[in-house]
């Protein structure tokens, strides 16, 4: 077991491999690194990891994210052995992932336009620090408590912040956190405060705040727990997971995200790729991915709406040109990310070519939603009994606009990720507060 898992280069002329106890997050020639397993896991353990929900008090079967620990299991630890498990694994008593699957929301469906019994949506937000980043941050603390590190380190549109200032309390270590002043929800700047997270505001957007937690965790002996951290996307792979597991392991024939710094879409891909690779799935559902109209780089690049050429990954001979000519555009023309859902309000999708990759295996797509789409999208939710954040509403709103295309089919098997939970208290107030917005229930005297 001790050799099975290493990082290697994601670049196929490149491919050079790194010790699992490495914290670079990139190859020395600047690519992203992933996680690899040699070991080829059975899917005689998809019967185990149902059996864990019925936890028999170990909170490593409790979690959503450890349950599945054999199909991440980097610490190369014995995984039936709970006295080993506690050792490494990093957990907030098993509650991370915990409480979430997909469930159906017959007012969110008939929105979209498609049948009740064909929609799935699976809400992130029942995290316990109230976003999907619980799944990767409990991964990339276990790596961060493995090789030592006393401080772990983040740029954050918020709900990063959050989540790794409640793990990092939780396992005594300190956390520095990077923010663009004023440009993040109250609700998760209070967090990042309440679970003692040393702040360092940022006078420049998300893009901004990541360079320079960047340098300075390099400079610094800290300890990156960003998406580029290829131990992120090994624990967000458990949402796609906890999803294929509630559809028993049938494919959907969509998994759709919002996307930011694209690092969901990219453990989305590696999960599927993963699976479809040991037999554990035939089918593998498409990605779509869903921009704001306001902070669309994946979009434009992807649809081939900068210079007319359509980016791809093209087995890893992405035209990078074209991306550096898009940045400089931006920077050259004074173009800033800008959109309410804070969360997506990101220029420089860090994890890019992870994401084209996952959309080259999966034959994705990718589309833009506008603010006020993504408000109805989160009101619309919240009328199932269920809460999300503006972020998440581009997954409904996404799924309605290409529905509405017929990209996505009348019949087809849809999964949306609802990201994260309300942090804007009085984004709702204001939103029904306008009897103009679609699904508007106004005060009465
Ligand atoms: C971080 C975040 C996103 C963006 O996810 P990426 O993996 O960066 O694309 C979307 N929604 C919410 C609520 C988030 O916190
Ligand atoms: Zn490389």
């Amino acid at each position: 077991m001790q050799d099975d898992a290493y990082l290697k280069c994601i670049d196929p002329h490149c491919g050079l491999e790194y010790p699992i106890m490495s914290t670079n997050v990139e190859c020395e020639k600047g690519h992203l690194l992933d996680v690899k397993y040699k070991n080829k896991p059975s899917d005689k353990l998809k019967k185990t990891f149902y059996q864990r929900r019925d936890s028999q008090e170990n909170i490593f079967n409790e979690s959503g994210v450890w349950r599945f620990r054999e199909l991440l299991n980097f610490c190369q630890i014995d995984t039936e052995n709970v006295a080993e498990c506690s050792k490494y694994l990093v957990s907030l008593d098993g509650s991370e992932g915990r409480q979430s699957k997909p469930y159906q929301m017959s007012k969110a469906a008939e929105f979209i336009g498609i049948s009740n019994n064909k929609l799935w949506l699976q809400p992130e937000g029942y995290n316990p620090s109230g976003s999907f980043k619980d799944n990767g941050m409990a991964t990339a603390v276990t790596h961060a408590k493995m090789v030592g590190a006393k401080k772990i380190v983040c740029a954050s549109t918020g709900n990063t912040s959050a989540s790794a200032g409640m793990f990092a309390a939780n396992e005594g270590i300190n956390c520095d956190v990077y923010i663009p002043s004023g440009q993040i929800a109250p609700g998760k700047l209070s967090q990042a405060y309440q679970f003692g997270a040393q702040i360092i505001q940022v006078d420049g957007n998300f893009d901004d705040a990541l360079k320079q937690s960047l340098d300075d965790a390099k400079n610094h002996n800290g300890y990156t727990v960003n998406s580029i951290n290829p131990f992120r996307i090994e624990g967000q792979k458990t949402i796609p997971f906890r999803a294929l597991e509630y559809l028993r392991w049938e494919s959907p024939d969509w998994i759709v995200y919002p996307g930011g710094a694209l690092g969901n879409t990219s453990s989305c891909g590696k999960a599927l790729m993963e699976l479809y690779e040991w037999g554990w799935i035939k089918k593998i559902p498409r990605i779509a991915v869903i921009n704001s109209e306001g902070a669309s780089t994946l979009s434009d690049l992807y649809n081939g709406e900068f210079e007319g050429e359509e980016l791809r990954w093209n087995k890893g001979n992405t035209n990078t040109e074209l991306i550096s000519r898009y940045y400089d555009h931006l920077d050259k023309e004074g173009i800033r990310p800008k959109t309410k859902a804070t969360a997506i309000q990101i220029g420089r999708p860090a994890n890019i070519l992870k994401g084209l990759r996952a959309l080259e295996f999966t034959n994705g797509v990718v589309t833009t939603v506008s603010d006020s789409e993504m408000l109805d999208g989160m009101a619309v939710v919240g009328l199932n009994g269920f809460d999300c954040e503006m972020a998440s509403g581009a997954s409904v709103v996404g799924i309605k606009k290409l529905v509405n295309e017929e990209i996505i089919k009348k019949d087809d098997v849809v999964v949306g990720i609802l990201t994260g939970r309300q942090k804007d208290a009085m984004l709702p107030v204001e939103y029904h507060n306008n009897p103009k917005n679609k699904f508007a229930i106004p005060p009465k005297n």
